[in-house]
Formats: structure tokens, sequence, C-alpha cells
């Protein structure tokens, strides 16, 4: 009797269980829909959305109440036969026949379960792409006005409390109206598009490019000091006017003028934004197609840096590392998630990840195959995320994965997932095959742990499992190192 019992009690931990993997499946698998750039007005309707919205509301609602109908059934059941072996002695036939209905119930139950989860996925996916249009604008796909807002509150805050510089620049197209006049606003249209194109290209993961408005463009460079983005921040405003767009036939150029700020101690961002429209409207009147810099006093010509023009922005880097975040930018984000957590928010954890032996990759097949070896990391590693800004590319063929929400047991399923995934994978070069392998290591935000110390904690695992050959998984869990696979498949 007690084994029936134990028994029934697996079977339901097990039903249990199903459903915390649906739900984590849910959330760390969902993937984002390409944002609707061409939507017209129609889709994009307030009313529209929160009609939208209350649809996607309402299904969930009935999801919810289904799910909790069809779990309180099947506790039933099992109550029910487990009452059943309780209130009289049984033939083994008897035990074995209550236990058959409570294997169906439990069946019956995990296919629900199943068809719930791909619900929930669909749902997920389309809150998540509503969410994504709120924030995007229709006609150039960069983030909109009230993104801007929002992201600019955001840095705000983080500087006021961890003193996280940032800087914005406020570009506006030099004379626009015009352009519209005698091209018409088709083409002026294009050309938006091809602005927001530009600047998304040259800002990549040093800023976040917004439509301010009209023929207003902002790039927010969070995390950085205006000495620091100076040189990006004119780089990528001359780069309007040293491309062109053909259209219907005709080339066609602008050009843009800038002003830019850093945010000070004290100062709104509202206010610091007002700065740098000053600078802005310097550059309009010295000329045009050109930039200022506000000092919080007077405004300055910008200069593009010597550094600027040796950093990869201008098409360098190839397609596959764009949009990844730098090493400054995924310890921000890292700060970000930890100052979130300390305020009540979610957990979050990190996979860091070498390619082992990569100085000796590259000094045996070379630089270019050594790419194509970071190239197949990388799409493994998208595979595993669902926002690119939570890949770090730290160089020297280590990249850090975040993961919000996660616990240190699921990212560890991941990250072994990962390794192993990538110890079966061959990278065709040239007419060879290269086989690779990578060493992971995984932690998650502990009490106690300041960003730098957890990300310390990550690579620490991540040290730990080079060092025992590569082609392994190991976890930091707060106090130790505990080795999660090792080797069993390492590649010829
Ligand atoms: P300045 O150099 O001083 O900025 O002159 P400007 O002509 O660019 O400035 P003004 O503010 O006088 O005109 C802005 C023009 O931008 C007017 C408007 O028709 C055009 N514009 C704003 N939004 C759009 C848009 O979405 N599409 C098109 N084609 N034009 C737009
Ligand atoms: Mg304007
Ligand atoms: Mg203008």
């Amino acid at each position: 009797m007690t084994i029936l019992v134990n028994l029934i009690v697996c079977l339901i931990v097990g039903a249990a269980g199903a459903a915390a993997g649906w739900s984590l499946r849910g959330l760390l698998g969902g993937r984002a829909s390409a944002p609707n750039i061409n939507g017209d007005d129609n889709e994009n309707s307030p009313e529209i959305r929160r009609r939208e919205t209350e649809g996607i509301i309402a299904r969930l609602q009935e999801l919810a109440e289904g799910i909790a109908i069809d779990v309180g059934a099947h506790s039933e059941s099992v109550l029910n036969a487990s009452t059943e072996l309780q209130s009289e002695e049984h033939t083994k036939d008897e035990v074995l026949g209550v236990l058959a209905r409570v294997l169906q119930a439990n069946d019956a139950l995990t296919k629900k379960l199943e068809s719930a989860e791909e619900k929930l996925f669909e749902q997920a996916t389309l809150i998540q792409t509503a969410a994504e249009e709120a924030n995007t604008d229709a006609l150039t796909g960069v983030n909109n006005r009230r993104c801007f807002d929002k992201l600019m509150a955001e840095a705000q805050s983080e500087f006021r409390n961890d003193g996280m510089p940032s800087c914005v620049m406020m570009m506006d197209v030099d004379h626009f109206k015009k352009f519209n006049d005698t091209h018409g606003h088709q083409a002026g249209d294009e050309v938006l598009k091809y602005v927001a194109r530009t600047l998304k290209r040259k800002a990549r993961r040093y800023g976040q490019v917004c439509r301010y408005g009209g023929e207003e463009f902002a790039i927010i460079f969070n995390g950085s000091t205006i000495e620091q983005c100076m040189g990006w921040a004119e780089a990528a405003r001359a780069a309007i006017g040293e491309g062109s767009v053909e259209f219907e036939g005709k080339t066609l150029r602008v050009n843009a003028s800038a002003g830019l700020a850093q945010i000070q101690a004290g100062e709104s961002f509202e206010s610091q934004v007002k700065r740098a429209d000053d600078s802005l409207y310097h550059a309009k009147e010295a000329g045009r197609n050109r930039g200022f810099w506000n000092d919080g006093k007077a405004s300055h010509p910008m200069e593009g840096s010597k550094e600027a023009q040796h950093e990869p922005m201008d098409g360098a880097e190839p397609e596959w590392l764009v949009g990844m975040s730098t090493p400054a930018g995924f310890r921000d984000e890292v700060k970000r998630r930890v100052a979130e957590w300390k305020r009540g928010g979610p957990t979050v954890s990190i996979a860091m990840l070498r390619i082992d032996g990569w100085m000796e990759l590259i000094a045996s097949r070379g630089s270019e195959a050594a790419d194509l070896v970071q190239k197949a990391t990388v799409q493994f590693l998208k595979a595993s995320v669902r926002d690119m800004d939570n890949i770090g590319n730290m160089g020297d063929g280590v990249f850090c994965t975040m993961f919000p929400s996660a616990r240190l047991e699921n990212t560890q399923k991941i990250a072994e997932r990962l390794r192993s995934a990538i110890a079966r994978c061959e990278v065709p070069t040239g007419n060879a095959r290269i086989n690779f392998s990578v060493s992971i290591g995984v932690a998650e935000l502990n009490l106690g742990d300041s960003p730098e110390l957890f990300i310390e904690r990550a690579e620490g695992a991540m040290n730990e499992a080079s060092s025992e050959g590569g082609n392994a998984c190991i976890v930091h869990d707060g106090d130790q190192f505990v080795c999660v696979t090792r080797r069993e498949n390492v590649p010829s």
C-alpha cells in the first residue's frame, strides 16, 4: 500500500513537473516576431490596439480557468483513487486497476497541459509583438517617441542611483521641407527610412536610435560620457550626408545637424534634451550639416575623434556580430538587472562561454576559420536567448549570455544543451571541417553579489571548466564550483 501511495504521489509530482516545464519553456522559448514597420495608421490606432489587448487578456483568462478546471479534475480523480484504496482490503488486480485509472488521468492532464502550453506560447508571442509595435515607429522601424521617453527616464534614474553617465544626441534633417517640396513626400519618406538605417548601422551597440518626431531623430548613448561618445555621435551624423538613396531613378541626398548633451547632477532628462536642442539650434545657425555639444553653459562644435574612426563602426564588423553588447554594454545591462533585483525584481542568471583553444585555433586555421567558429557559436547562443541585448561579445572567443528571470537549475540545463550541441557541430571551412568545443560557467544572482562579483563568479566557473580541459559546464552555486558535465563528448 505504501508503495502504491508513493507511486500516486510521484504521478502527481510528475504532472506538476510537466506544468512547471511548460511555463518555463513558454518563458524562455518565446520568439519575437518582426515588428510591423509597414503597418498603416489603421492597424496602429490606439482603439484597435486596445481591442487586441483585451482579446489577448480574455483568451489568457479563459486558458487559466481551463487549466484550473483540468488540474482540479485530475486531483479529484487521484483523491478518489486513494480513498478507494484506503477504505478496504484489495486484491492485486484491483490495485492495478486503480493505478491504471490514475495513469490514464495523468496522461489526459499532460495532454491538456501540452495543448495549453501551445496556446500560451501563441499568446506570449502576440503580447511580445504588440509590446514591440507599441514602441516602434511604423515608418522607420526604430524606437518611437514613447520609447524615447521611457529610455531617457531609465537613463536618468540609472544616473541618479548608480552614477551611470548618459548622453543624448538630437538630430534634425536639414531643409527637409524644401526637400519634400522638390522631390515629393514619398521620396521624403524613403529618405527618413535611410536616415534611420544609417543611424542604426553607425550607432550599433553603443547607442539606441529613436525617431523623436517628423524629421528629427535621437541617439541615446547610455553608459557613455560625452568624451567617449562624441566621436561616434559625429560619425553617425556625418554618415547621413555621405550616403544616398535611389528613388524612382533619382539619387537623393540629405544632410543633418545635431546637438549632444550629457546628463548632469540633479538634472531631469527633459532639461538634458533641451540643452541638446540648444546645441542643435547652434548647429543650424552656424550653417547646418554639423554638430554642436553642450557643456552645461555653452555650445561648442563637435569633433569626430580619431578613436571613433578606428572603432569597428563602418561595416568592418560582420553581420552576425551586429547588435551584440560590448563588454561595457553587457556589464551595464547586468548592473541594471542587479539594481532591479535589489528593488524586488526577478532573479537573473549568467552563462559565460569560451571557445576552447581559441588562440591555437587562430594560429593553426587562420582568423577566417576562427570567425566561422565564432559565427556558429553565436548562432547557438542566439537560439537560446530572446534578446540580442542579452549577449555580450567579450572578445577573444568569449561570450556572455544573460537569462532574465531564470533560476540556476534552468540556466544550467540550457548551458549544458548548448555545450553538448556545440560539441556535436561541425563547421565547414573550405574542404576541411572543424570540430570545436566550449567551456561554460554558470551563476545565478545571489545575496551579497555586486554586479562585478556576479560576473566574476560566472567567469571563475568558466575558467574552471577550461582548466578541466574544456568541453565542460561548471556552475558556481554561491559557495563553490559544481561540475555539471565534462569531456564525455570531446571532439577529436
Ligand atoms: P531645418 O533645416 O531648419 O530643419 O529646415 P526644415 O525644412 O527641415 O524644417 P521644418 O521644420 O521647416 O520642416 C520639416 C519638414 O519635415 C516639414 C515636414 O513636411 C517634413 N516631415 C515631417 N515628418 C515627415 C514625414 O514623416 N515624411 C515626410 N516626407 N516629411 C516629413
Ligand atoms: Mg525639425
Ligand atoms: Mg529639419
